[in-house]
């Protein structure tokens, strides 16, 4: 393939060129500062803040012996990259997955700090991960690591400074054991707050009401605010997903309950597809009981080209990175990309897609609503209080429709992507940040 001749790769060549960084235009760290950067050139942002963006402030990683239950020892790798805290403690989740690699983390921990930004929420960016598949481990194994990962990284988390919460591969049962771990290591004085040490705990040991759903629930209150503009009613549309774990299950079961169709959806089991319609909530219950949507009973199984195929309105990527690449998009079939998950478009499929008339909806909008409820908990665990869900779901509303329109605000001043406008107006604001802060000392 030839090198990448976009302006936004141009942008980050010259960067990483001066700051002597490897780079690569196939390397996803190097593809999203790329982006990141387009937006700050459309807003003639000052070189020094794209210095300070270009690299994450923190670099941890750490080695996690564990015993396992046949008596032998491994050695996990553990990261946890903090990408900036200009805004407030940085914030994002943990991830286990067996092939997590340095520069996915620094890309996800990179779009934390736009995503918070964007949202206006008083956090910075952070992502952290472990190697480890979290399917292959017994329940107390997967306890002694998230103890030993949670010990490992010490005083570089914590409720003031940098607060974990669920990703790929991890759960609200991780973030009990981690809190568990956290507040035993906690002086007296502070044990109260220190369950905040972590969000997206279960609901009886200080979680928020909504969390569970709240990423899926955003992502549609995203949808409610910007379809309308496109001319495209929710409650007649069909969708296809990419992911049936906590997003993407929650995105279905929260659409169905708005009259879409789901027809297609794929996981790291299989494809399935049903033109009349896949029942999001049996599915759900099938994944949990089995484990992926293989074998679904009410649908057919297909192989990977006839889900990318599929027509749909609204094609949903809610599982890993890069899963829409240039090959794929050139069989899609769809109106509106509607980014799920982190990172899942690679620039050239985006920029093909656009092109073709089909609108990408990014992440940092769209899958904003995990990081605003995980604000509202670490709220509710400052003040001791214990929002319903009724208020949750009415704050994360307000925030997301605030979000999508300063998005779309954005994207008419530049005359730009949904991207780059999302960008823009995040970088826009850390930079106000950094100008009346200055830099220490
Ligand atoms: P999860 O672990 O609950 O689910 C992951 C899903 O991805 C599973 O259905 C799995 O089968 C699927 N998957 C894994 N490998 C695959 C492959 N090779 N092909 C197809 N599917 C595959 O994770 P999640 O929490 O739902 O996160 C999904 C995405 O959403 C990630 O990008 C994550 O960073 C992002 N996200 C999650 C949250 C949250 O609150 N959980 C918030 C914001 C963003």
């Amino acid at each position: 393939m030839p090198p990448c001749d976009t302006s936004s790769c141009q942008s980050a060549r010259e960067i990483f060129h001066e700051l002597e960084e490897y780079y690569d235009d196939h390397n996803i760290y190097f593809q999203t500062v790329g982006s990141v950067l387009e937006a700050a050139d459309a807003l003639d942002i000052p070189h020094r803040l794209k210095l300070i963006i270009t690299q994450p402030k923190n670099e941890i990683m750490v080695h996690c012996p564990v015993e396992m239950d046949d008596g032998t020892w491994q050695l996990f790798k553990g990261y946890r990259v903090q990408h900036n805290n200009v805004l407030g403690p940085y914030k994002g989740g943990i991830r286990y997955h067996p092939e997590v690699k340095l520069d996915e983390v620094k890309t996800l921990a990179l779009l934390m700090t736009m995503k918070c930004a964007l949202a206006r929420l008083p956090f910075g960016g952070a992502k952290g991960a472990l190697r480890i598949d979290p399917r292959s481990v017994s329940k107390q194994e997967l306890m002694r690591v998230t103890r030993r990962l949670t010990a490992a990284l010490g005083d570089n988390i914590g409720p003031d400074y940098d607060i974990p919460a669920p990703d790929v591969g991890t759960n609200s049962q991780i973030m009990a054991w981690m809190a568990d771990t956290y507040i035993n290591f906690a002086e007296t004085s502070r044990k109260v707050t220190a369950r905040g040490i972590v969000t997206g705990k279960p609901l009886a040991f200080g979680g928020s009401a909504g969390r569970e759903k709240a990423t899926g629930q955003g992502l549609v209150y995203v949808l409610d605010a910007l379809l309308p503009g496109m001319g495209i009613e929710l409650s007649k549309v069909s969708c296809s997903l990419i992911g049936y774990g906590n997003v993407g299950s929650w995105t279905a079961r929260l659409l169905q309950a708005r009259g879409t169709t789901l027809k297609a959806v794929m996981d790291h089991t299989g494809a399935i597809l049903n033109e009349n319609g896949i029942d999001a909530e049996a599915l759900a219950q099938h994944v949990q009981a089995t484990g992926g949507v293989h074998n679904f009973a009410d649908a057919t199984a297909v192989n990977t080209e006839t889900f990318y195929a599929t027509p749909v309105d609204l094609f949903i990527p809610a599982a890993l990175e890069q899963m829409v690449d240039l090959e794929h998009a050139k069989h899609m079939q769809c109106k509106v990309l509607v980014e799920g998950a982190n990172a899942p478009t690679t620039p050239r499929a985006e920029r093909y897609l656009l092109e073709k008339g089909v609108e990408v909806l990014p992440a940092i909008l769209c899958n904003a609503g995990g990081v605003t409820v995980s604000y509202f908990e670490w709220k509710q665990n400052r003040q001791s209080e214990t929002w319903d869900e009724a208020k949750v779901d009415a704050q994360l509303k307000t925030i997301m429709t605030r979000s999508a329109e300063r998005v779309l605000e954005m994207a008419e001043r530049l005359d730009s992507s949904m991207r780059t406008a999302s960008y823009a107006a995040a970088i826009e604001h850390i930079d106000q940040v950094y100008e009346m802060r200055g830099v220490f000392p």
